[in-house]
């Protein structure tokens, strides 16, 4: 790699601002960047949407940039078929600039191969696909997928092996099944501490679960707000008064790992550990936006447990299937705010919601009565989950594996960076700016990279928001626009190009015109 891109990194790893030089804002300088990106050949395992097919109306069995066309079932490759490069009933082949990874990712041209290994499995072997592997088939037998999954997320996410690691469910309903193990309030610990704005499934997760307990929002939930709330940002300082001030009355700290709205990366490894030493029993962290943008050591900073959905950054499809986490020194001992409750009342067991598919694999077919989990997070699975959708996650995850969260993260910090530096020069020479002399936009997130993942989110001059979105998306952007005045933009480094960042630059500037 060139040394200028290395200073790069470095630097942004520090929580530095480089420069970038003065021909920085030419599409040439862009590809300059792309060419020295170590991570470019993996663009080309996804299906980016084209101008054209982000029109599509209508079915017509054509893959977006491809030359593959699918008819009955029947897939055509090339154009010895017959099959010129289709997109749809437009023509534009034109790669979309899709910088909407954090809200659904692109798809992984592998996930159609292994959707069909699932369904060549079942159709070939029918129910004996539980149990029975198929030469040449890049999928565990189905009741292995999960574990399957668990076992390539490891690194992912930090954990310290593959039982820390379950995929199930989804992620709102992962979020109950953990609070039900792991909030358990008592007369004197009741309280849990979140921010002020989760993403509204939270929120009502949140606050159902202290409905659920009996509990007053008023007196039970404590919400920490930004110290800065123009910026709506929250210093890690002022979490832990928060938490130094509820210390005594809280049974569990739930945050997000980043805040979904303003981009916002939080400390993990801090706050968890200063609530840990503050003797809160629980600290679970919500890491949809986290997981497979930022670095992760979960069970080295202590995290009790965590969630997280893999279709945003993983890329894995709209629905799939979530994971989660729960740290090894909760998989043999009952919950230690609760030591009236020992281990005895449940087997020896963390207290949980139960389903036959936490059951030890040795007996889960037994039919036993009595319930011993499998080990660690395996033990919370509740019900047989759908092969098809494990496919898809799996898929997605050998993407991540052909890299790693260190590489991908060298290249995150200088694209969203140079992004920064683009958008900042845009209101240095005034686009947009009102007559009164207000700037057409406010950067929300952190400045610091350390402070945040791959996405910055654009507070709108009021009024502003409608107009460009329609532009960007005629320009063929695809960006994330949240009313009534933020835009989203998150260019992830798995697929995303530096050159799609002077694009979306070239874009928004004439939305602004
Ligand atoms: C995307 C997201 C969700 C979505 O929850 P699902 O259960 O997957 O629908 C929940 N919480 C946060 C913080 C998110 O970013």
């Amino acid at each position: 790699m060139d040394t200028e891109f290395r200073s790069f990194i470095k630097a942004f790893r520090a929580g530095q601002r480089p420069a970038f030089p003065d021909n920085a804002s030419s599409i040439e300088y862009a590809r300059e960047l792309d060419a020295q990106d170590e991570l470019h050949f993996l663009r080309d395992k996804f299906i980016i949407p084209t101008k054209g097919s982000l029109r599509k109306r209508a079915l017509t069995g054509t893959v977006p940039g491809t030359n593959t066309k699918v008819v009955n079932g029947h897939v055509s490759v090339g154009k010895k078929n017959g099959i010129k490069r289709d997109d749809g009933d437009n023509e534009d082949e034109t790669p979309s600039v899709y910088f909407v990874g954090n809200s659904l990712g692109a798809q992984p041209k592998s996930i159609r191969t292994h959707l069909d290994a699932q369904l060549e499995t079942w159709a070939s072997i029918g129910v004996n696909g539980h149990f029975t592997t198929l030469e040449n088939s890049p999928l565990a037998a189905w009741q292995d997928m999960a574990a399957d999954c668990a076992q390539i997320s490891v690194d992912l996410v930090g954990a310290a092996s593959p039982t820390e690691v379950i995929y199930m469910n989804t992620l709102t309903v992962n979020l109950h099944l953990m609070m039900a193990s792991f909030f358990r309030p008592t007369e004197k610990r009741h309280k849990i501490i979140a921010e002020w704005k989760p993403f509204p499934s939270d929120s009502y997760a949140i606050a159902s679960q202290l409905q659920w307990h009996n509990l007053d929002l008023s007196t039970s939930l404590v919400e920490i707000h930004p110290d800065n709330p123009e910026r709506q940002y929250i210093s890690t300082a002022h979490i832990l008064s928060v938490i130094d001030e509820h210390a005594d009355s809280t049974a569990l700290l739930l945050l997000p790992g980043i805040q979904y709205y303003t981009g916002q990366l939080f400390d993990v490894a801090r706050i968890t550990a200063h609530a840990r030493a503050r003797g809160i029993p629980a600290v679970g962290w919500d890491l949809a936006h986290a997981v497979g943008n930022v670095e992760l050591s979960l069970h080295d900073w202590g995290v009790d447990f965590a969630v997280w959905c893999t279709y945003k950054y993983l890329n894995a499809g709209p629905g799939a299937i979530a994971g989660a986490f729960v740290h090894q020194q909760h998989h043999h001992s009952h919950h230690p705010s609760n030591s009236s409750n020992g281990p005895e009342k449940y087997n020896g067991y963390a207290p949980r919601l139960a389903g036959w598919y936490g059951a030890d694999k040795a007996t889960r077919f037994d039919m036993a009565k009595v319930f011993r989990p499998a080990p660690g997070a395996h033990g919370w699975q509740v019900s047989n989950p759908s092969a098809a959708d494990l496919a898809c996650v799996r898929a997605a995850l050998d993407v991540f594996a052909q890299t790693g969260m260190s590489a991908l993260r060298d290249k995150a910090v200088v694209l969203t960076g140079y992004l920064e530096w683009l958008l900042l020069r845009l209101l240095e020479v005034g686009v947009g700016r009102s007559e009164e002399g207000e700037p057409a936009y406010r950067i929300l997130t952190p400045a610091n990279s350390r402070e945040r993942g791959s996405q910055l989110s654009l507070l709108f001059r009021s009024g502003l928001l409608e107009r460009v979105s329609e532009r960007l998306a005629e320009a063929g952007v695809v960006v994330d626009v949240r009313k009534p005045d933020v835009v989203r933009v998150a260019p992830v480094p798995i697929y995303c190009r530096f050159e799609d960042v002077w694009l979306f630059i070239q874009a928004l500037e004439r939305a602004l015109e």
